[in-house]
């Protein structure tokens, strides 16, 4: 076969990232947007030795997993990649997913982790459930403006008038920003010629307050007619934040590091369970919300705290798990690379008035071990004979998953349960078998749904310590 063949295949098997997968003379193709049941007609786009890649050109027939897509550039846009599976076939997916990977890359028996995995937990809403935005500004071909989202792997920017990840109020905010614009000539930022103004506007909304923010990002030090862009934009409902963040390098990152409200408080606010969290345009906040409770609960529930724990929350961000934990342990100690992020992990640990949590900040593979060895600097332990051992250790790494060393010293730490959160299975499986190899025990795994239409799962383990056989 070579490219540009057509044939009728079947999609029997889903990939990892959501591609449809059908075998076609001993030899293996991957589909993007065929959907696991579909019998398609398919185009060849590249061919290697033993699998290939082909594009749909027609469905034949339709898997009965099948919807129609709710958004009409669900194609083009790459930020939804199964938006053609209805959610209940989505959740099976990523269940599946979770299985998979404990087996096939942690060497873990699959009827084990089956009796240990609970069912997946979805979303009442599968739509809508996104804190925040960030929309790039650009000229369509007959020179208006358009906000929108970048084609998948390019720049350039698809026309979007409203993302159904995200609220309902974005489009009328942009709509404002739009006419603004407009009126004042404010132009757009040109990526290749480094001229125009307007970069990205941001835009988060508290779920459980109404509060909102718009931030700008602009490619200036001063954003002309603020007062007339503020006047327009207080009468969304809700309207807490306005302002405006400098950009001016030549770079693919949105913000940059200075922040100047022009209306309102420099920050929004919003509730996990019952902890607020103050969210400025550059803090870290979790953007679906609502699932965020739902994993977080389930960590708090696998710790399986009484009130007299000292626990670590490693890789901890602005200190949201830290805080759930604080409520049930005696000591927590939260641990994170970003010096910001532990800021904004102080400010709320003292919003919500908790005061058995502490912070530090640096790599977790650097600060477990300098505390186990006793050269964590400017801190003294001594009086707290806990501290040597906690007796729960909790992690929530990014993508990559923990470093070895960390792994490491949590071994030899020896706590008596080992919560994992993690955003990515493959690597969570990974560190398991590291974690198993070591003494522990897998028993119980949870899949969340964080992110509806895409991929992505988030799940959380708890181990223990092997009884000795
Ligand atoms: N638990 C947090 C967020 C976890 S995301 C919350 O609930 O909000 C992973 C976090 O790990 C990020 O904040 C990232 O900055 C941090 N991180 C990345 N590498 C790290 C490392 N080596 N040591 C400590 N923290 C790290």
């Amino acid at each position: 076969m070579q490219k540009n063949d057509l044939f009728e295949l079947e999609i029997t098997d889903i990939g990892v990232d959501g591609e449809g997968i059908g075998r076609h003379e001993g030899m293996t193709f991957f589909v993007k947007d065929a959907c696991i049941g579909d019998v398609i007609r398919a185009r060849v786009t590249k061919m290697k030795k033993n699998y290939g890649y082909a594009r749909v050109e027609e469905v034949i027939t339709p898997s009965t997993f099948r919807v129609v897509p709710k958004c009409p550039i669900y194609r083009q846009c790459g930020g939804c990649q199964i938006q053609v599976m209805s959610y209940e076939s989505q959740l099976e997916f990523k269940q599946r997913k979770v299985l998979g990977n404990l087996v096939r890359l942690g060497h873990f028996d699959e009827e084990e982790i089956k009796r240990k995995m609970l069912p997946i937990i979805g979303m009442e809403e599968p739509f809508r459930y996104r804190n925040k935005a960030q929309f790039p500004v650009g000229y369509n071909r007959d020179g208006e403006i358009v906000f929108g989202f970048f084609a998948s792997r390019s720049h350039n920017i698809i026309p979007v008038e409203d993302c159904y990840l995200g609220v309902e109020q974005n489009r009328e905010i942009l709509a404002i920003i739009k006419a603004w614009m407009e009126h004042y000539r404010i132009r757009p930022y040109d990526e290749t010629s480094g001229e125009g103004l307007l970069r990205h506007v941001l835009l988060r909304y508290g779920f459980h307050t109404g509060e909102i923010m718009v931030c700008l990002i602009i490619n200036g030090r001063r954003l002309p007619h603020a007062n007339e862009l503020a006047d327009a934009l207080t009468v969304v409902e809700g309207m807490t934040s306005i302002s405006f963040n400098v950009n001016t390098e030549h770079t693919n990152k949105i913000l940059g590091n200075q922040t100047e409200c022009i209306w309102g408080k420099p920050y929004i606010t919003d509730y996990i369970k019952d902890f607020a969290f103050h969210i400025s345009p550059q803090s870290f906040y979790q953007v679906n919300p609502l699932q965020t409770e739902k994993l977080y609960s389930c960590a708090l529930e696998f710790a399986g705290l009484t009130g007299k724990e000292s626990v670590w929350d490693l890789y901890c961000g602005i200190g949201t798990i830290s805080l759930f934990l604080s409520q049930k342990a005696k000591q927590v100690y939260g641990v994170e690379i970003v010096p910001q992020a532990i800021e904004d992990a102080n400010n709320n640990a003292e919003l919500n008035h908790v005061d058995n949590a502490k912070f530090f900040v640096g790599k977790a593979e650097e600060v477990l071990p300098a505390f186990y060895n006793g050269t964590l600097e400017g801190e003294d332990f001594a009086s707290d004979s806990h501290m040597n051992r906690p007796d729960v250790i909790v992690v929530d790494p990014p993508r990559k998953g923990c470093d070895p060393m960390c792994l490491d010293t949590m071994l030899k730490m020896q706590p008596e349960r080992i919560v994992y959160v993690s955003c990515d299975s493959a690597t969570l499986a990974r560190d398991l078998r590291v974690l198993c190899d070591g003494g522990y025990e897998i028993r119980k795994v949870q899949a969340v749904d964080q992110f509806g239409h895409t991929t992505h799962v988030e799940s959380v383990v708890l181990l223990s310590r092997a009884k000795a056989k």
